[in-house]
């Protein structure tokens, strides 16, 4: 079985990359600028590095290409990657906002557009997205990051209908606060405030997102579909 784990060099995409190796897939471990970590993790996990910046389709259109040629079709696709932008809603510039948009949203969609039609062929497959507590719930100076998981977790119920009677099954993992660079902006007094806030009373391990990724990926989650699984510690209830 081969899956696709993106932004697999570092983070929560790297221990869902050693998760599902655990489980027996080939990982393809996929990333942007850190080929030195993904080469080390495909080193360790027998995986295989690809890279490709999520933002831009035509970088896309090349790695599934390539992806296709070389492995056939996935079994399952992990679509990790994301960047988060900090700031006043008003203070993003233009810039910024259309490329979160580009990397959380087009990225998500176009990568699942390029390997679909290889699982709607097979009528089986496999679809796992990353979406944010922040989708669900909104979380101020991070108005673009909401909007773009929120449109990650629409995205996914509404395949999740299209492509069922096909056999592909599409979820979404939505996390809390997850100790990993993404939130180095933040000062240890900001992560112990978040960690005071969350009913289990800490900040989440990348493992805790692998776990939950790892079971809807297999057989035991056979009859689930279109679904947010939340991983937040009881954050947001
Ligand atoms: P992270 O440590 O910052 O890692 C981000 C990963 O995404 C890296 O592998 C990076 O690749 C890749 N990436 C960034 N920009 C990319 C681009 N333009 N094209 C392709 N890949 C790109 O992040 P993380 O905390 O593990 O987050 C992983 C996912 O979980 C994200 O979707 C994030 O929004 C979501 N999430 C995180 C938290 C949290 O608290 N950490 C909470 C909720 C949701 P390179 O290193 O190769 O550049």
């Amino acid at each position: 079985m081969i899956a696709l784990v993106t932004g697999a060099s570092r983070g929560i995409g790297a221990a869902c990359a050693k998760r599902l190796a655990a489980d027996g897939y080939t990982v393809l471990v996929h990333y942007h600028r850190s080929a030195a970590a993904a080469a080390a993790l495909a080193a360790e996990i027998r995986g295989i590095p690809v890279q490709a910046d999520l933002g831009d389709f035509a970088q896309i259109d090349r790695m599934t290409a390539e992806i296709r040629q070389q492995h056939g079709r996935i079994d399952l696709l992990v679509n990790n990657a994301g960047i988060a932008l900090d700031g006043l809603f008003q203070d993003i510039s233009d810039a910024d906002a259309l490329r979160l948009f580009m990397v959380n949203v087009g990225g998500v969609m176009h990568t699942v557009k390029r390997l679909l039609p290889d699982m709607l062929h097979a009528h089986t497959g496999c679809i796992v997205n990353i979406a944010s507590v922040w989708g669900e719930c909104g979380a101020a100076c991070e108005v673009h990051y909401s909007a773009a998981k929120a449109a990650v977790i629409g995205f996914t119920k509404a395949l999740a209908q299209e492509v069922g009677l096909s056999g592909i099954r599409v979820n979404c993992v939505s996390p809390g606060v997850i100790d990993t660079e993404m939130n180095a902006v933040y000062d240890a007094e900001t992560m112990a405030a978040l960690a005071g806030e969350t009913p289990l009373g800490c900040i989440g391990r990348p493992e805790d997102i692998a776990e939950a990724v790892a079971f809807l990926a297999s057989a035991r989650a056979r009859f689930i579909t279109g679904q947010v699984i939340r991983v937040n510690g009881g954050f947001y209830i």
